[in-house]
């Protein structure tokens, strides 16, 4: 079974499967700058992803996916901004973390 690796995030393979709600999961990526994003934006404190680490897609806009034929991929650079709840009600300087990553709001 796959958990979400977001702070607060319920989901999982076995309450999200591929016919429900069609929620992907998706392995944290390659490059480290765009990897580190994402490990701060999962909203946890001395926390490395493994290879079984993933990140839903409730958390990445449309736009963010690469879909083709059948599979939904993240584009490379894409970084999980929404539905990080947990962050935003905890003292993690939120504002900081999009100010850097993100262009538009
Ligand atoms: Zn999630």
């Amino acid at each position: 079974m796959v958990n979400c690796s977001i702070n607060g995030c319920k989901n999982s393979s076995r309450t999200c499967n591929s016919t429900n709600k069609g929620i992907t999961f998706h392995r944290f990526p390659k490059d480290p700058d765009i990897k580190e994003k994402w490990i701060n934006l999962t909203g946890r404190q001395d926390w490395f992803p493994t290879e079984n680490s993933r990140i839903c897609s409730i958390h990445f806009h449309e736009n963010d996916f690469n879909v083709t034929a059948k599979r939904c991929n993240l584009m490379k650079s894409s970084i999980p901004t929404l539905n990080i709840w947990k962050l935003c009600s905890e003292n993690v300087s939120f504002n900081t973390i999009f100010s850097q990553n993100i262009k538009t709001m």
